[in-house]
């Protein structure tokens, strides 16, 4: 069998995690399979590279952020394999340059395109362990790029289709995926189970377990993934395509305070407003999330709409740049996202009513709403969040 392993920052955190770690992978390694390694930085070092970064600069050019960034995960490998050549086993540490990670151009948010197997495939040969750096990649001017914070999930993934893994399992600080943040909500139950759908709309709203992007192509290749502890010997979670049998009708909730709403206000009610105004953001790669529009009156409407935080002020200047003719714009970066996600929600009526009751026993107001087929989000204060995450995670008795 050929198996990756992927281990996050706190799992490779000092020289005993690192002991620890090295020995699961050999302990995999001697039963006869072929085992590659994928890591993070270890602890928080990536925060403390930005730390560093903003004391000399604090707008640091993004190709020199990603050539910091680069330095953590490169420590890590190369630790682990000295670790695992103290344990006597043959192991040997690669970084996006030596594997060849090819990603597209884009500093701080890369995506993979291809990945070379040749070198990792000739290694394994070799009967080595193969420990590759997570997060970072390659691009056609060969300059390191990274694939955006978490991004070693998504590594590991890619790296499990490339090389058609037999398993591809994440290990992290907790025991896998559950109904919500553990740490944010005390009553959060661990899943056996969960579809990639529902992980992808999880993991994107805020469920920061695994890289939206690595559930994308886990789909897209099929690959199962396991989440589960480097800490423990606990069972994980799967994360697979869904049968229908299993349908939850909510089977996470999720938070994320990185979001900031904007507001223009008196907009001119005619055809193309949106348009010019959505295309100029584009323009400037600035996803938009939620979107409202209100009724036109007198000839004049509002429109708000939420980005992430680091993107609100730019927002604002795109908007002050394209329009004159508005009466005035609000950025609020103080608000937050909680979102439902269930793919039995699409064929159950009253389960957006039963969340907003949630909120409304808590007395939180509701400033944006906006829905999918399996997921229901909502815009409240940020000061709110945790307190509005357990209240919808307890109505809908997610931890029984
Ligand atoms: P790693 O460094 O291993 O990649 P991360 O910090 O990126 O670890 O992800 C693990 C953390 O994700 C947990 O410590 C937990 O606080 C958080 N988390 C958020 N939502 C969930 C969820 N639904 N289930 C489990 N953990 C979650
Ligand atoms: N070290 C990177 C980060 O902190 C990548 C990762 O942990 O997945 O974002
Ligand atoms: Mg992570």
């Amino acid at each position: 069998m050929l198996i990756v392993k992927k281990f996050g920052g706190t799992s490779v955190a000092n020289k005993e995690r690192i002991f620890n770690v090295a020995k699961r992978c050999i302990e995999e390694y001697q039963k006869g399979n072929d085992v590659v390694v994928v890591l993070s930085a270890m602890g928080k070092y990536t925060d403390e590279l930005i730390t560093m970064a903003k004391d000399i600069n604090e707008n640091p050019p993004k190709r020199e952020m990603d050539m910091l960034f680069t330095i953590g995960e490169q420590m890590s490998v190369a630790l682990m394999g000295m670790a695992m050549n103290k344990l006597g086993v043959p192991a040997v540490s690669l970084n996006a340059f030596q594997v060849a990670m090819h990603t597209t151009s884009v500093y701080g948010n890369a995506r993979l395109k291809r990945i070379d197997t040749e070198r990792i495939k000739n290694e394994l040969e070799q009967r080595k362990i193969v420990i590759v750096t997570g997060f970072q990649g390659v691009n056609k001017y060969d300059d390191y790029t990274t694939l955006g914070r978490g991004g070693s999930d998504t590594t590991a993934v890619a790296l499990a289709a490339a090389l058609h893994a037999d398993a591809c399992e994440i290990y992290t600080d907790v025991d896998g995926v559950y109904t919500a943040d553990p740490r944010k909500v005390k009553n959060a139950r661990k899943l056996d189970q969960v579809t990639y759908d529902e992980m992808l709309e999880l993991a994107t709203l805020g469920a920061g377990v695994l890289h939206n992007r690595s559930v994308e192509l886990a789909k897209k290749y099929g690959v199962t993934l396991v989440v589960r502890s480097s800490l423990n010997n606990e069972e994980g979670t799967k994360v697979r395509r869904g049968s229908k049998m299993e349908k939850m009708l909510v089977s996470g909730v999720a938070g994320d305070a990185d979001t900031a709403r904007i507001a223009i206000m008196g907009l001119k009610d005619e055809p193309g407003v949106a348009f010019k105004l959505f295309n100029a953001l584009a323009k400037h790669d600035i996803n938009v999330d939620m979107i409202l529009q209100s009724i036109g009156r007198k000839g004049k409407k509002d429109i708000s709409f939420t980005v992430s935080e680091e993107n609100a002020d730019e927002a604002a200047k795109v908007i002050e740049e394209q329009f004159d003719d508005y009466e005035g714009v609000d950025v609020n970066k103080n608000v937050a996202k909680v979102s439902i996600v269930g793919a039995g929600m699409q064929t159950n009526a009253g389960v957006a009513a039963k969340m907003f009751e949630a909120l409304y026993d808590e007395n939180i107001n509701i400033r944006m709403i906006s829905t999918s087929e399996i997921r229901v989000t909502v815009l409240i204060d940020q000061e709110n969040t945790e307190r509005a995450m357990n209240a919808v995670h307890d109505k809908f008795s997610l931890g029984d």
